[in-house]
């Protein structure tokens, strides 16, 4: 009994050890397959690390190309940059750069001369082939001879374009590393074709850039000259336009003077008594006489001034006392039309100006507004400080001048085309002595102008600041 007891107690100690014994075998198990596990997640790990720092080398490598050439403006030079160390970092030991033109060698790293020979040989007759980047393998039929040549499986070109047209071919082979080129290496190579020849299309955009900045420069340089040629053939005729008409209106002026002597004689009947239609003749005749003189007297002033032979004295002057004074002169004319004035003259103001010259200026502009404002019209003068210019105007409110008219009524003998204008007594010639009178002070003379309603025209001098 006691033993049978014994036996029973022993059993059920085996049978739990076994069961201990199952569960710590599952246990080792369990423990070796997460061993197997972690082990394999490390190798992956590994793996993509590698992965990893491939891909950062390389774009290591691109960022060096960028840096180093940015800034080169040399062809050959873009080429130097792919040395030894690029090749190797791309991965491979072998690499050339060929000139898709004339076949010369720009690069070589590692290949022996013959094997550049036959490399060249070779592409030569399959120029019209290479397109893109592209990975030969033995499977292409058409580079077998060249793989078999440089003793590898692979071999990656990639052609360098400028302006879409190929420039250049890049080959590299003989993996360092692994045995079958990865798409790494492929896309590497197709980047730094793409760059090499991003920077060739840079270098003759630069170039066109400073052949058109060169030719522009020369044409410029030529057409001043020719402009410059054209001036003074200008300036010669204009001086002789200036001396012809001064001589014949100075040779003009002593006859015609003799002339209205006699007309004003025989018009007052000094020589006796005229029959009535001869009278009437004589006055025409004084009046055209008048006339030829005003012509005479304002184109010689006109080359006298424009030839620089009258003795211009610009010097600080009273203007606002010449404006009343020129004014006071006019003023039988305005009454006579009945015309209202209006002075809006402050009291002093001192400019430089030839005082002789811009009387005139005053005297014709004023006549104008005279002479082309209808009876009982009004007539304005004034004139405004404004920094360091005087502003003269004189405005009326007389027929006004065309749009049209208004560009040419400075030019000599121009009076506009309308029949009141026209009926009105000139001679065309007084606004262009003005604006020569105002020119020759550096001054600007203009108009506003509205038909129907009237002109303005102003004029600047420049005022003598107060000490
Ligand atoms: P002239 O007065 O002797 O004809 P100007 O050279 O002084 O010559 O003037 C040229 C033309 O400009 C005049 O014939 C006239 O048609 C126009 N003109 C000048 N001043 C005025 C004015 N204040 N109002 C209207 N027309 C004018």
């Amino acid at each position: 009994m006691g033993l049978s007891i014994y036996l029973m107690q022993k059993n059920q100690a085996i049978s739990l050890l076994r069961r201990r014994l199952a569960y710590l075998e599952n246990t080792i198990r369990e423990l070796d397959e997460q061993a197997k596990l972690i082990i394999k997640s490390d190798m992956e790990l590994k793996l993509y690390q590698q992965e990893i720092d491939d891909k950062l080398n390389k774009l290591t490598l691109i960022r060096n190309l960028i840096v180093s050439s940015i800034h080169t403006l040399d062809r050959e030079k873009i080429f130097f940059q792919i040395n030894e160390k690029v090749i190797n970092d791309l991965g491979f030991k072998k690499g050339v750069i060929l000139d898709y033109n004339n076949w010369d060698i720009k690069i070589n790293v590692g290949f022996e001369p013959d094997e550049v020979m036959e490399i060249k040989n070779i592409l030569q007759y399959k120029k019209d082939l290479i397109k893109e980047t592209q990975l030969i393998r033995p499977d292409n039929e058409n580079y077998k001879q060249l793989l078999s040549l440089l003793g590898t499986n692979e071999v990656l070109i990639t052609p360098i374009k400028v302006r879409q047209n190929i420039y250049a071919i890049f080959l590299v082979s003989n993996l360092i590393l692994h045995a079958e080129v990865e798409k790494p290496e492929e896309e590497t190579l197709l980047i730094i074709g793409m760059y090499l020849s991003q920077c060739l299309d840079n270098i003759s955009l630069f170039e066109d850039l400073y052949h058109t900045k060169d030719s522009l420069e020369k044409r410029i340089k030529e057409r001043t000259n020719e402009l410059v040629r054209s001036l003074r053939t200008i300036e010669v005729i204009s001086k002789m336009k200036s001396d012809f008409i001064s001589s014949v209106s100075h040779e003009l002026r002593t006859p015609l003077t003799s002339v209205k002597g006699f007309s004003s004689l025989l018009v007052e009947e000094k020589f006796g008594k005229l029959p009535e239609n001869a009278k009437e003749r004589l006055i025409k005749i004084d009046e055209n006489v008048d006339k030829l003189m005003e012509i005479v007297n304002a184109l010689l002033d006109i080359s006298r001034i424009e030839s620089g032979r009258v003795d211009i004295k610009i010097v600080p002057a009273e203007i606002i006392r010449l404006i009343k004074d020129t004014t006071d002169f006019l003023s039988p004319q305005m009454t006579a039309k009945n015309l209202t004035l209006t002075l809006e003259l402050p009291e002093k103001l001192n400019v430089y100006m030839d005082k002789n010259l811009i009387e005139r200026a005053l005297t014709n502009i004023i006549s104008n507004a005279i002479k082309f404002t209808p009876q009982g019209g009004k007539i304005k003068i004034g004139c405004k400080k404004e920094v360091d210019k005087a502003l003269i105007f004189i405005s009326d409110s007389g027929y006004g001048i065309e749009k049209e008219a208004m560009d040419k009524i400075f030019q000599e003998f121009y009076r506009v085309n309308n029949p009141i204008i026209k009926g009105i007594k000139g001679s065309g010639l007084g606004l262009s002595l003005v604006k020569r009178i105002i020119e020759t002070h550096k001054q600007k003379i203009w108009l506003e102008s509205e038909p129907g309603k009237g002109t303005t025209f102003y004029f600047t001098l420049k005022v003598v600041q107060d000490a």
